[in-house]
């Protein structure tokens, strides 16, 4: 372990739901996290580790393009040892030499988005009890214009800003989170969009907002209104695009440069009600329990420790970033209830 940077927040999400002995705190809205979003997520392990090294190797192809060798080295370093503690049939934990922190890079991105989630879900718990709300996912859209990037988000933050102002908005809503998702289309426009979680005082008419919106922005209409029925997954959806801003296979060294020329603009935010509650909230054990079990149980595993999923011993495998995707599939592959050690 000598060579390693250890951080308290590089944990494997890889682990497979445990049983717990522990009963989390009864919460409809706090359930099924881990589970749900394994079986919708289709693609495997092994193909999304995949999917990272090559959008890596791509960024760091277009910082190199830029003259960015500085960036493109830590990129190229970010994540390129691990340790991986594993019994042979699970991966409890991985932690990366490196990290290079970089907003588009998806190993750092992942980290990022998981920090997000285990900052705001307990208090979104948390709010929701205390005043009586309900959560719902809000996409708010934005005429294409020609304009930069920067002058896309600020036209479409300052139109939530005013929204946010109005009598409707304020009568209907009790604050939340927002996050940016950035795309761009076959001519070259910016998209950009307004995930919003709002906590819903009471219903109301999607088209009310539709005129609401329309009259801030002057001439969108656009927007997507859905009930958030599992918060945890409703979290996960709109974090995921601070992970993953944009489509990075249609990224190329102008959209990078430009994204260079972005670096202190926020991604993600809290505002209203919900933001006034965050500055307070600290999480109480029951909170932690619900939200961190996974988290916290993992945190703490070393070599020698039993797996928490069938209980072999853990032992801790070294390889290199790349290999990475092969040992999932290895492990991925394993029949149940037999151990398979790696020769590496
Ligand atoms: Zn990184
Ligand atoms: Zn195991």
């Amino acid at each position: 372990m000598n060579q390693l940077t250890l951080s308290t927040d590089l944990i494997s999400r890889d682990i497979q739901p445990v049983k717990s002995q522990r009963k989390p705190a009864a919460r409809a809205y706090l359930d099924k996290r881990v589970t749900k979003s394994q079986s919708e997520n289709k693609r495997t392990r092994s193909q999304r580790a995949r999917e990272r090294l090559r959008t890596k190797e791509h960024l760091a192809q277009l910082a190199v393009g830029l003259g960015e060798v500085e960036l493109a080295h830590k990129i190229e370093r970010c994540h390129s040892r691990l340790s991986v503690l594993t019994c042979g049939r699970h991966i409890a934990r991985i932690i990366p030499n490196f990290t290079c922190e970089f907003r588009l890079c998806p190993d750092c991105g992942r980290r990022r988005s998981r920090r997000l989630q285990n900052k705001y879900l307990p208090a979104m718990g948390a709010f929701m009890l205390h005043n009586k709300v309900t959560p719902v996912h809000l996409v708010l859209t934005q005429t294409h214009r020609k304009e930069s990037r920067k002058q896309s988000v600020k036209r479409i933050r300052d139109a939530f800003t005013k929204l946010q102002r109005r009598e409707f908005w304020k009568e209907h809503f009790k604050g939340g989170t927002w996050s940016l998702e950035f795309t761009k289309d076959k001519n070259g426009l910016h998209h950009t969009h307004l995930h919003i979680i709002g906590f819903r005082r009471r219903f109301f008419d999607t088209e009310l907002l539709r005129s609401e919106w329309l009259a801030v922005t002057g001439d969108s209409h656009v927007l997507h209104l859905k009930p958030i029925l599992d918060l945890a997954a409703g979290l996960r959806e709109v974090v995921k695009y601070v992970s993953k801003p944009l489509d990075i296979r249609r990224f190329g060294a102008a959209d990078l440069k430009e994204f260079l020329g972005l670096k202190n603009m926020r991604m993600f935010g809290t505002f209203g009600e919900f933001r006034e509650f965050c500055k307070d909230f600290e999480p109480s054990d029951n909170d932690a329990a619900a939200i961190g079990e996974l988290e916290s149980l993992a945190r703490d595993l070393v070599e020698g420790c039993a797996c928490p999923q069938c209980n072999q011993p853990l032992f801790d495998l070294r390889m290199s970033g790349k290999e990475l995707p092969q040992f999932y599939e290895q492990v991925e592959s394993s029949p149940p209830g037999e151990v398979r050690k790696s020769s590496h």
